[in-house]
């Protein structure tokens, strides 16, 4: 008894394992055309949605919801630039890069090489600006790149923010001088300035985009105005070396003068 039980239970398992493949889950044989398709597609766009404007947002969106009878049923778009609009695009930059100096496009000017002067006053590589981050002159000034580049960085964070909107903006800055070989303040025996190199700027004030003019004579001390004017004195003092104002001394009273002559204590500004 006992050994017919082993026999039917070897044969039993024996079976079992025999049929075990046929019957357990076993990935169903792919058949036709159905599988090969993807699940997910675009569907097509309702005649409501213009034809004009494919959109891949579009397609989803017309899977999930159903479009609403408020809904336009085309959108204002950009039109596409026209060759002209692209060409003038393209030569409005072709002399930006021609006009600039310093290799900086916000530097526009022309390259004027060495200018000797008497003594030991002039400028190895010297740049006569046109405009600069796009702010005119009255009169164009003669320095060297260094000079200029610090220039830029003051009208970008010191000028502009401080006139702000005011008359539009600023337009040109009221130049009061810049390349001239002479002594410090003009006195005789003094050291030269640096003027003499070409890393000076005196400016005497602002033209506003209305016409309107600040100047450092006449605004320094009035309410309106006086605030900006200092705000900006005290923003030049970093990019330039050496900034003086009406309160460094009677000469100084009608403009502020930069330079880029560097101190060992650092910039000198007053
Ligand atoms: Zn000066």
């Amino acid at each position: 008894m006992r050994l017919a039980l082993a026999v039917i239970a070897c044969l039993t398992a024996g079976s079992v394992w025999a049929f075990a493949p046929e019957t357990s889950l076993r990935p169903v044989t792919r058949g036709g055309q159905e599988t090969t398709e993807p699940l997910i597609r675009p569907l097509v766009r309702p005649a409501t949605v213009s034809p004009e404007a494919p959109s891949t947002v579009g397609a989803i969106a017309t899977v999930t919801t159903e479009i609403s009878s408020l809904a336009v049923t085309t959108s204002i778009r950009p039109s596409r630039r026209t060759n002209a609009v692209i060409a003038t695009a393209q030569a409005t930059q072709q002399a930006r890069l021609r006009g600039q100096v310093c290799g900086d496009p916000d530097i526009q000017g022309e390259a004027i090489g060495a200018v000797d002067g008497r003594g030991s006053c002039g400028i190895e590589s010297a740049v006569r600006l046109r405009s600069v981050a796009g702010i005119t002159f009255s009169e164009r000034p003669t320095i060297d790149c260094p000079t200029a580049k610090a220039l830029k960085t003051w009208i970008q964070t010191g000028l502009k923010p401080a006139i702000g909107s005011e008359g539009g903006g600023v337009a040109q800055i009221l130049v009061a001088g810049h390349y001239t070989c002479r002594p410090r303040n003009n006195q005789a025996g003094a050291r030269l300035s640096e003027h003499s190199f070409g890393r000076a700027i005196d400016i005497a004030g602002f033209r506003l985009q209305n016409g309107e003019r600040i100047t450092v004579l006449s605004d320094w001390n009035s309410r309106d105005d006086g605030d900006q004017l200092r705000q900006m004195h005290r923003a030049a003092c970093g990019p330039f070396g050496t900034v003086l104002g009406p309160a460094a001394d009677a000469a100084h009273r009608d403009h502020f003068h930069f330079d880029t002559a560097r101190y060992r204590s650092g910039s000198y500004c007053r």
